[in-house]
């Protein structure tokens, strides 16, 4: 899944950032209200974490326009502010959850996780948290995958590379796409990085399968499907 965190201070950013990272999320980092939208605008997120005490444009502000265009994406609030006027505020702005600062990492996940799982993602994934695709099933909340009901680890990038194409079954997808979907908007690395982790993947979900999944389509990038190749 990808997170915006719209956050000036950077320590506090970097923190949950890295936090989340380790999570298995794909985290942009917005520091101010213009570079949020903007990144609201081109990627679609699974749930936007906004502090409200920002410079130029207030979080409120943010939030407004946020809500303007995209109604579904959960948003979760950070303050330093705790008064109940803001909060009864933002709720009715839109906001899906509240957390005062200082906070400790886990009770942030914990929030996160709680919104995710009313499966409130946003309109293109709807409201399914298992996805399947032949044998293979992957759980979004447990972050769990099998095939034939056999456990498969996989790394961070490798999980979100497969929920991807799992989103986006029989669909294919470039790399530059999935570049943009599974690594986060700071990766200026070269494309042929997708090739590699797709590799991995095969490694571990088909090849010990007559049946395959994940389809290469030559020139245009990759795919997974239960359909016979032709
Ligand atoms: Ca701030």
């Amino acid at each position: 899944m990808r997170l915006l965190l719209v956050e000036d201070e950077e320590k506090v950013a970097r923190f949950i950032q890295r936090g989340l990272e380790a999570e298995r999320f794909a985290v942009d980092v917005a520091a101010d209200g213009s570079r949020a939208l903007a990144l609201a605008t081109s990627y679609s997120y699974d749930l936007i974490i906004l502090d409200l005490m920002l410079p130029e444009q207030s979080g409120t502000e943010v939030l407004r326009q946020i809500r303007g265009r995209d109604k579904q994406v959960p948003v979760l609030i950070l303050t330093a502010r705790d008064e109940l006027r803001d909060k009864v505020q933002h709720f009715e702005m839109g906001a899906d959850d509240y957390l005062t600062k200082p906070f400790a990492f886990a009770e942030l996940l914990v929030r996160i996780k709680a919104l995710l799982r009313r499966g409130v993602v946003n309109q293109t994934y709807g409201r399914v948290n298992v996805l399947q695709v032949a044998d293979l099933e992957l759980d979004r909340l447990t972050q769990q995958v099998k095939r034939a009901g056999q456990r498969i680890e996989l790394t961070v990038k490798e999980y979100a590379l497969l929920e991807y194409l799992m989103l986006n079954v029989d669909r294919v997808l470039s790399r530059t796409m999935i570049i943009e979907h599974v690594w986060d908007q700071s990766f200026d690395g070269a494309t042929n990085i997708v090739d590699v982790y797709v590799r991995h993947l095969r490694n571990k979900v088909d090849e010990a399968h007559e049946h395959k999944l994940i389809r290469t389509v030559r020139g245009v990038g990759y795919a997974i499907s239960d359909e016979e190749e032709t």
